[in-house]
């Protein structure tokens, strides 16, 4: 079963495809000796989707999205896509804080954190879950909000798919009708620079900008400082805020647009297509000192191939000033999520994945202990270890609680 990442060739022994929380259910209770996986929209770069030898719940069918407009809630089937997300929403001028890639599956990105475009002015996707509906070990179906098994409410909330099977999300929605789109490389030879001042722009902008720089290829292949700038507020005001940021540096290419949350999706689905094969690590830091602006201008000059990146997420505003204890998912600072991505084709020679390393062994003194769990690889067991912080007791007693027998397995959970 194909997932994403074409390097990924687990093959299962068996699926089902439960078009309900009941069949889900069913397919728990009766998977007998074979070891369960969940899949939803397969971007998982370690391909936990798809377990070798396993059983795979293929989430797909339970892919609706009903959106209470009046209320400003929507409840999402648990293999629902980002894309149908911002679909379903845009026709009620409304949003769900999601990522920036269609094909991704809602669920998983919520639970493990979820930044996004409107994560500067509505947070990341896990702080905006009022509920859930879960599949238990047992079989169970159980909902859980703030006051119904508020502790399983609590560790899925940054533990991911690990205490059970997410059958329905209950998301907060937000007023966005067009969001406000400036795509910008500037010079290469500037990038050392530039990277402090575009993060300190970032740090200072209206909560309404989310920007998210990155290495990337330029058309003609060569490295580049990307920088995607999206406003959610007020329409009138955004251009000018976007203007001020692509006056920092030499643009050599510069695009600045109206768009709806579900075509910015589109558009990143199309730049990110599944097949390819990928590496993939993180590092968190919490500036962008000079010295990490360095090892991501040598990283960009070292990439083994053009398709091969560095995407930066950033998170201030409403998630970053939460309690850590409120929700399993443990960054309440404000930092800058390095994600190190190689991409290549099996006719492409290279050490794709060392350079991946390489960078990823760079950023240590200058990182943060642990990173986001939705790309920290099942082989990266020390950062796993310490992605939870204060949090990492609470969570395993949480797993000990609902799912002993390991029954679920998702991101890396810190080892007992
Ligand atoms: C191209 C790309 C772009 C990305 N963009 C962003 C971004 O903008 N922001 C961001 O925060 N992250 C981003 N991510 C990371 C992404 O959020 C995670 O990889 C996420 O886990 C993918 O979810 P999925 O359903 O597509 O993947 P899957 O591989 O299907 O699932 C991921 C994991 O979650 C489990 N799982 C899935 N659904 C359920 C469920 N309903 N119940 C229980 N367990 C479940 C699976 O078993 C698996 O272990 C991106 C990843 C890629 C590859």
């Amino acid at each position: 079963m194909d997932v994403w990442n074409g390097a990924v060739k687990h093959r299962p022994a068996a699926v089902v495809r439960p078009a309900s929380a009941e069949e889900v259910a069913r397919a728990v209770i009766e998977r007998g000796d074979l070891e369960l996986s969940v899949r939803a929209g397969g971007h998982d770069p370690a391909g936990r989707a798809v377990r070798d030898g396993g059983l795979v719940l293929d989430l797909r069918d339970l892919g609706s999205v009903q959106v209470d407009a009046d209320r400003r809630i929507a409840r999402v089937g648990g293999g629902t896509l980002s894309s149908a997300v911002a679909t379903a929403t845009a026709k009620y001028g409304l949003a769900a804080a999601a990522g920036n890639v269609g094909s991704v599956g809602f669920t998983a990105l919520s639970l493990g954190g979820g930044y996004g475009p409107l994560s500067g002015n509505y947070g990341l996707a896990v702080d905006n879950i009022v509920g859930a509906q879960v599949v238990l070990a047992d079989g169970r179906i159980v909902e859980t909000d703030e006051t119904h098994e508020p502790e399983l409410f609590w560790a899925i909330r940054g533990g991911g798919g690990n205490f059970g099977v997410v059958t329905e999300l209950r998301v907060r929605l937000h007023p966005v009708e067009q969001l406000t789109v400036g795509v910008f490389f500037f010079a290469w030879e500037e990038a050392e620079n530039l990277f402090p001042a575009v993060a300190a722009f970032m740090q200072q902008a209206p909560p309404a900008l989310t920007t998210q720089p990155g290495v990337f290829s330029t058309p003609s292949g060569e490295p580049g400082l990307f920088v995607q700038a999206a406003w959610s507020g007020d329409p009138n005001e955004g251009r000018a805020v976007i203007d001020s940021l692509a006056g920092l540096g030499t643009l050599t290419s510069s695009q600045v647009t109206e768009m709806g949350y579900a075509d910015l999706m589109a558009l990143y689905e199309s730049l990110t297509p599944a097949g390819r094969y990928v590496a993939m690590r993180t590092r968190t830091v919490k500036e962008i000192t000079p010295a990490v602006a360095r090892a991501l201008v040598h990283a960009g000059n070292t990439r083994t191939t053009a398709m091969s990146g560095i995407p930066i997420n950033h998170l201030r505003g409403p998630s970053a000033t939460r309690d850590m204890s409120e929700t399993a998912f443990a960054y309440r600072t404000p930092h800058f999520v390095i994600e190190i991505a190689a991409a290549w084709t099996p006719d492409l020679p290279g050490d794709h994945a060392g350079w991946t390393h390489d960078l990823w062994a760079e950023l240590e003194p200058h990182s943060l202990p642990g990173g986001y769990v939705n790309i920290i690889g099942p082989d990266e067991k020390d950062q796993a270890d310490a992605a939870f912080g204060a949090n990492t007791d609470r969570l395993l007693r949480a797993k000990q609680a609902y799912d002993p027998a390991n029954v679920f397995s998702a991101i890396s959970l810190p080892r007992p």
